[in-house]
């Protein structure tokens, strides 16, 4: 029987509109509206549709967006202060620095320079460490929509066998402590893995977060396994498609996320929803 497909786009709306609902009952009760800034530095032109489609969620939601366009040319010294100011700015409740950077400048520095209170991509040092230790504060997006992915599935994690393919610091490890947290037995691959097809075979849930198109194909994969695709791939004819190969091993997984579609409107959705719990955080709510 073939899959049956998440689809994270109308997950994603359900949950825009209950943050929606959420955020203008916050502003009724309390006066304050969720606020997000996002910096974007330099003319990526990727970054520049992530940040205007955050952007117009934001509006749609009922947030308040502050849009930070710098030239590349701009020094790490002017970012910081910018980042400063933020930080001190009582409308703003969510700072997110759009990666990467551009070259020369300390990324890391940068993003440790961003209030942990404000951190709503969950990147700074304190928040990793929140999460590895069980008590996270801001999960990071792309992450936690993955998360509620599986959850929307209806089917227990707890005791399942999850590979996650990919080690990144943004997606795989946060991923792969996450389902730790929910009691799966966690294997991460990455790119020195020995046998990597062997490995994702054994799991019932499976998550691609590599950045190569179609890596992940039918014979890796276990019969009725969750298959969520995190990859974002712009082929040489401009189609996108995801690490997966969707169309085969849709025939064979239980559950499957599509690209495009799946994962990239979650980390919108899961966006909003850090910020407002930032807000209602400051509200004491
Ligand atoms: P990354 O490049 O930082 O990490 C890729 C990981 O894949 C590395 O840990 C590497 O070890 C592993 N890898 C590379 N080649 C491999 C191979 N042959 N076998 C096994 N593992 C291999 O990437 P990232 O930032 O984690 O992003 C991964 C993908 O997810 C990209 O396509 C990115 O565009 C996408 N992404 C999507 C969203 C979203 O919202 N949908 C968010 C973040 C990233």
């Amino acid at each position: 029987m073939p899959a049956q497909i998440i689809d994270g786009k109308a997950l994603a709306q359900a949950i825009r509109e209950g943050i929606a609902e959420e955020v203008r009952l916050l502003e009724k009760d309390t006066g304050i509206k969720p606020g997000l800034a996002a910096v974007l530095v330099g003319e990526d032109p990727a970054s520049a549709v992530y940040v205007r489609n955050k952007k117009i969620a934001c509006e749609k939601a009922g947030l308040y967006p502050q849009e930070h366009r710098l030239p590349a040319s701009t020094t790490q010294e002017t970012l910081l202060k910018l980042i400063q100011q933020l930080n001190a700015d009582a409308r703003i409740h969510g700072i997110l620095v759009q990666l990467p950077l551009p070259p020369g400048m300390d990324s890391q520095a940068i993003l440790q320079a961003v209030s942990p209170e404000k951190d709503v991509d969950g990147f700074h040092p304190v928040n990793v460490g929140r999460l590895v230790g069980g008590d996270p504060v801001f999960i990071p997006c792309t992450p936690k929509g993955v998360i509620q992915m599986i959850d929307s599935t209806g089917q227990d994690i707890t005791g399942k066998r999850a590979v996650v393919i990919g080690r990144s610091n943004i997606v795989g490890k946060p991923v792969a402590m996450l389902l730790l947290h929910r009691h799966a037995t966690v294997t991460i691959c990455h790119s020195r893995t020995k046998d990597l097809p062997a490995v994702v075979r054994e799991a019932d849930i499976v998550i691609a977060a590599i950045g190569k198109p179609l890596f992940v194909t039918t014979d890796m994969v276990k019969e009725g396994a969750i298959v969520i695709d995190v990859g974002i791939n712009r082929l040489a004819d401009g189609k996108l498609v995801g690490d997966v190969d969707f169309d085969r091993v849709k025939e064979r997984a239980g559950w499957i996320t599509p690209v495009p579609g799946g994962v990239g409107p979650m980390t919108i959705a899961m966006l909003l929803q850090n910020t407002l719990e930032s807000a209602k955080r400051t509200a004491g709510k």
